[in-house]
């Protein structure tokens, strides 16, 4: 099973470059077909209206009927008092599983990862270098998960990657995805260093190409086992304390099953749906 946990979809609404004006997914889907990635990971291009464009990506979401995972972006600013409404949406009416949030919009606050915690949602976190700022989230939040991408740069600072690295060695609950990193030892090192259970294979499709981004995990030339947690076996460990009712509500409630067996990120649902289409 090959899941790609990082790929926009769907449309922005700026007009600066290809990450704010569209994110379609017409090339994409061929390509990572022939590739033999099975799952995809969405969320939004940038956009000024996150609600929108989550609802969006929802769209897609469901039209692919189960082909997709769902993350919801939220904006530190623009969105500063209504995040836990977006994620309320998100994951009850979307069964979204998770939360992306990038340093271009804004950095990162408290009201997100406590939205986090609350939903038990996994944070992708662009930090766009500032790699710093995980000290301060795995310290404060270390009941949460955080996924820093690109090994903290897209922009190929290494400095920033080779801090990354010291976080993920030191801290359980920060990860780090493969897509977009082009100095292959440095990412040879992360993984030799913090353990494949640290790291997610992504492409950062459709703007890259998926089959390219995927060959650089093959070429760690890894175990069987570990190769399998980097393509998805860690992705789905972190998405299955995902819930779909706050933890608060379901205090309260002390008959709440963490996930309802229909929860369509319960890697035991996708287990038995594999068993099902292999016979
Ligand atoms: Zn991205």
């Amino acid at each position: 099973m090959i899941i790609d946990a990082h790929c926009h979809a769907g449309p922005g609404d700026g007009l600066s470059g290809p990450w704010d004006t569209a994110a379609p997914l017409d090339r994409y889907l061929p390509r990572a077909e022939a590739a033999g990635i099975d799952r995809t990971v969405l969320f939004a291009a940038f956009h000024t209206d996150y609600a929108l464009a989550n609802r969006e990506v929802a769209r897609i979401v469901n039209s692919g009927k189960g082909r997709f995972y769902g993350f919801a972006f939220v904006h530190p600013e623009r969105d500063r008092g209504r995040v836990r409404e977006l994620i309320e949406e998100a994951v009850t009416a979307h069964a979204f599983c998770g939360i992306k949030v990038h340093k271009h919009d804004g950095r990162i606050t408290r009201e997100i990862c406590d939205c986090a915690r609350e939903y038990r949602l996994p944070v992708l976190y662009d930090v766009m270098g500032e790699v710093s700022v995980v000290e301060l989230l795995a310290t404060e939040y270390p009941d949460v998960t955080f996924i820093i991408p690109h090994l903290g740069s897209f922009a190929d600072d290494w400095r920033a990657q080779y801090a990354l690295i010291d976080h993920l060695v030191r801290r359980p609950n920060v990860y780090t995805d493969t897509s977009g990193i082009r100095r292959f030892d440095i990412l040879e090192e992360a993984v030799r260093r913090a353990s494949a259970r640290k790291v997610l294979f992504g492409t950062d499709g459709p703007w890259l190409h998926p089959q390219v981004e995927l060959e650089k995990v093959y070429a760690l030339k890894l175990s069987e086992a570990d190769e399998a947690l980097i393509l998805s076996g860690n992705f789905l460990r972190l998405v299955a304390q995902a819930r779909s009712v706050p933890a608060a509500r379901t205090r309260a409630s002390a008959a709440a099953a963490p996930l309802r067996p229909e929860d369509p990120w319960d890697p035991e649902v996708h287990a038995a749906a594999d068993r099902a289409r292999l016979i």
